[in-house]
């Protein structure tokens, strides 16, 4: 009988349903984007652009306005867009409106009304273009430049990678990078805070002057890192996540906010683990082994696997937790099938089943479980690896395996006709060498499989 086994109490790793919890606790609130930082109602216009339509959204984008347009300019573009799409579908918007079928008749309406409350204007201000217009401010003017190239990056960037894929991944890469320093490095200046200041007082609305520039200015970083909330529900942007955050993450006003923007989307993984976990412990205990295999191998792991796309923005031991749970589940049901087929000879799927289950759990364990997990790794591969389809006889469970004697049965036969062949060529030198040349070979053969199982070993 194999020396594996399943680890109990005392010794088994880990209950199968220990908590994949979340690190950050209590999942209330903290949604980027969310009221949080903004006042209730009063500067509710952060909540509404989050998300990649960041710019899309923009009131000065939507109605093709100047960053300083006030009263009677407003109404008058509004009259000539109103009469334009009273007969056409749609219109284009700005100049550098990153629309491409351009904005319906309600999507402008509604940007007018953007514009009637200067708490939300003045956000949608922040984040277009200024140009060369004069917004009665003493800026320094590299102030006003530093400022469209952040709001031109950025939009760049979210463009390329939302609505015109087709930008090479490593240029859609730079331009995540150049965002991330243009508006990190304004957000640091203080002349952007007297920016503000100064439009909150030019705009001059007891509703606006109930707001400081410091409140606008703690809610703008919360809203410029929204759009990575949507766009890591794409797989592939997920795979690149890490990377494109970095550059956000090495700025002083974004460093903080990237473990709670994906919080929801890592708890929704490690709920997915741990549900998946418990219904195929359940049931393996029924001996549902097909179905407790399909859960694990089909819906666990790629929930795990998912959750190494968050790696960068987990805590090291809630990744480890995570690992250890699935590495336990995978590896326990890997040896209650070893024990199964124990006098039950596999099929050929049953027995490719049990080496994947297995493999997983090795690949995946932390640490502090791999020489228990390895222990039974490595004599679960013995048992099941060299055991083909066609393989003769009863499957007895033996380490080595049938499967093992039979090669080693082959392997040896040229030994016997070589030795025959010398002595009837009268020499022992040429039956030691022939003897010593298969043996050689019968031994790579062996290692070759268990070395290249633990390759795949992640560290
Ligand atoms: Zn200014």
């Amino acid at each position: 009988m194999a020396g594996t086994g399943e680890k109990r109490a005392g010794g088994r790793i880990g209950g199968p349903a220990a908590a994949v919890r979340g690190a950050s606790g209590a999942g209330s609130g903290g949604r980027i984007g969310g009221h949080g930082d903004s006042r209730g109602l009063g500067l509710s216009r952060f909540a509404d652009l989050a998300g990649v339509r960041l710019y899309r959204r923009n009131a000065f984008a939507v109605t093709g306005l100047p960053a300083n347009a006030q009263g009677r300019a407003v109404r008058q573009q509004r009259q000539r867009l109103e009469a334009r799409l009273a007969v056409g579908e749609s219109w284009a918007g700005d100049a550098v409106s990153p629309s491409t079928d351009g904005y319906r008749r309600d999507e402008v309406r509604s940007a007018f009304e953007e514009l009637q409350d200067p708490r939300r204007r003045l956000v949608d201000e922040l984040l277009w273009r200024w140009d060369e217009v004069d917004l009665g401010c003493d800026c320094p003017r590299s102030l006003h430049a530093d400022h469209d190239a952040a709001v031109r990056s950025h939009l760049l960037a979210l463009e390329a990678e939302t609505e015109h894929g087709h930008v090479p991944v490593g240029n859609r890469n730079a331009m995540w990078g150049s965002a991330a320093r243009t508006w990190g490095r304004l957000l640091g200046q203080p002349a952007f805070r007297t920016h503000i200041a100064h439009r909150i007082r030019a705009l001059d609305d007891p509703r606006l002057a109930a707001h400081t520039a410091d409140e606008f200015l703690a809610a703008l970083p919360r809203l410029l890192v929204s759009p990575f909330t949507e766009l890591a529900a794409d797989p592939a942007f997920r795979a690149r996540l890490a990377k494109v955050c970095a550059g956000w993450v090495e700025q002083q006003a974004f460093s903080g906010l990237f473990f709670e923007l994906f919080e929801e989307m890592v708890e929704e993984r490690t709920e997915r683990i741990e549900k998946g976990v418990r219904s195929a412990v359940g049931l393996q205990n029924t001996q549902k082994y097909p179905d407790a295999a399909r859960i694990l191998l089909r819906e666990v792991v790629p929930a795990f696997e998912e959750l190494g796309d968050f790696r960068a923005f987990l805590s090291n031991w809630q990744h480890e937790e995570a690992a250890h749970v699935v590495a336990v589940s995978l590896n326990n049901l890997a040896v209650a099938l070893q024990r199964h087929h124990l006098y039950r000879r596999p099929s050929e799927s049953q027995r490719r089943t049990i080496l994947e289950l297995v493999d997983k759990a090795y690949e995946i364990t932390p640490d502090r479980d791999a020489k228990a997990i390895e222990t039974n790794w490595a004599a679960i591969q013995d048992q099941f690896t060299h055991l083909g389809p066609s393989g003769s006889g009863p499957h007895r469970g033996d380490r080595g395996g049938t499967g093992s004697t039979w090669v080693a049965l082959v392997m040896a036969s040229p030994i016997v006709l070589a030795f025959f062949l010398g002595l009837a060529a009268g020499g022992v030198l040429p039956v030691l060498a022939v003897a010593l040349v298969c043996g050689a070979a019968f031994w790579l053969w062996c290692l070759r499989g268990r070395a290249g199982a633990r390759r795949k070993r992640r560290r």
